[in-house]
């Protein structure tokens, strides 16, 4: 619960993290994150790294040409051709497949960006791709759908999961209902279905019938204030990242180092790159927590949370406030 606030009071400074960003992404600057297959930063731009768009243009048209994606890598792997060092993953194959940051657009967090990556792939051979990707439903992308109790559902009486599904009645009409993983699975237990609406509404009107009584409100406020005290005391979350962020700052020294003294290899580079991500991503969670130990939280926002912002999201509800719903055929 505590950890849920602090995330959500501490949006209004990853609100001023982003605004920032966004006005870098207009300007075409590259601002960090993973880099796709194809690309390097040079100078806060990203650049087409040639080598890599020849493998990428390659697989675009093999398989537009009909060739299936197992051929393909087994090819590009019995030429010893990598992904990050590695053999290429059909996961990540079939990601590459769908990017349209290869045609040049970038679909990031805050917009649409057409200004940030130089196209590698020309469009009519990207939309020949994608034709036929939506034809093939193996390479369509398999998205767990979400539900509201996703991994809170445990059964009673086999401790499997429970999830969500989706079936056809014999009359054609969809239902959604909450199944057993170990009798759908592993045919172990017996434990009965239960429709998803009937289950996610019980699970919130109880947990508003305990937020609806003072005394548990009091409680609860309480408790988070007491780990709050005691967090902005021993500033543990802190130490730990000013102690990782001193690391990669040594990790960085040394590749330097490395560097200066003409030792090269073909990964220094990469190294460097993920050294320096890894290094302001480790910066800005330091900037978060200096933040949340300097905005003392107040009772009375707890209190807030708990009676007002909490009711009007059951996604956050859930996610701030249960811990693991235990399910039988005749309680819960
Ligand atoms: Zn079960």
């Amino acid at each position: 619960m505590y950890i849920g606030l602090a995330e959500y009071y501490s949006a209004e400074l990853s609100q001023k993290v982003k605004r920032g960003i966004h006005e870098n992404r207009k300007k075409g600057l590259y601002c960090g994150g993973a880099l796709l297959f194809g690309y390097r930063a040079v100078d806060r731009k990203i650049v087409v790294h040639e080598d890599e768009a020849k493998i990428v243009r390659l697989i675009f048209d093999q398989y537009a040409h009909g060739k299936d994606a197992k051929t393909i890598l087994r090819e590009l792997t019995a030429q010893g051709v990598k992904h990050r060092s590695k053999p290429f993953a059909v996961n990540t194959f079939y990601d590459m497949l769908h990017n349209p940051k290869y045609i040049g657009i970038a679909h990031l967090s805050d917009g649409v960006y057409d200004n940030i990556y130089p196209p590698i792939v020309p469009k009519p051979l990207f939309d020949e791709v994608q034709a036929i990707l939506a034809k093939n439903k193996l390479g369509a992308k398999s998205r767990d759908t979400d539900y509201l109790l996703k991994r809170k559902c445990i059964c009673g009486y086999c401790g499997k999961h429970i999830h969500a599904e989706t079936g056809t009645a014999r009359d054609g009409s969809v239902r959604h209902y909450y199944k057993c993983e170990g009798r759908k699975k592993y045919h172990i237990c017996q434990k009965s279905v239960i429709k998803q609406d009937d289950l996610e509404q019980l699970v919130i009107q109880t947990t508003h019938n305990i937020l609806n009584s003072q005394e548990n409100i009091d409680t609860i406020a309480d408790a988070v204030m007491q780990i709050h005290e005691k967090r902005m005391h021993d500033k543990s979350l802190l130490n730990i990242l000013c102690a990782e962020r001193d690391e990669a700052q040594r990790v960085i020294d040394n590749i330097m180092n490395a560097i200066e003294q003409g030792i090269l290899t073909p990964t220094t580079k990469t190294r460097m790159e993920q050294a320096e991500e890894k290094l302001s991503e480790i910066k800005e969670k330091i900037l978060i927590e200096q933040y949340n130990l300097q905005n003392q939280l107040k009772r009375e926002q707890v209190v807030e949370f708990l009676q007002h912002t909490i009711l009007q999201s059951p996604q956050l509800m859930i996610h701030t406030l249960i811990k693991k719903i235990v399910l039988y055929d005749d309680k819960i």
